[in-house]
């Protein structure tokens, strides 16, 4: 296993993004745990590294963590 992924993350402000983004992203989900999509998330929290961004909360059904990850074009 790699530990790449460990290497400076940093935590974003998520709650600076659009109403509709974080609505999009807050809706538009997946569970491991529930093994469904769209059940929605809570407690979001938004990371990055170099090469990624992804959104970290707690699924709404089961509160299990859950990430959804986000592909930004620059
Ligand atoms: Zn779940």
């Amino acid at each position: 296993m790699s530990d790449i992924v460990s290497d400076s993350i940093l935590e974003r402000d998520f709650s600076a993004r659009s109403i509709e983004e974080q609505h999009d992203f807050l809706s538009q989900t997946w569970c491991n745990h529930c093994m469904e999509m769209d059940l929605g998330m809570i407690n979001p929290k938004e990371f990055e590294t170099k090469d990624r961004v992804w959104i970290e909360g707690e699924c709404k059904k089961c509160g299990q963590s859950t990430i959804t990850e986000i592909v930004e074009e620059d």
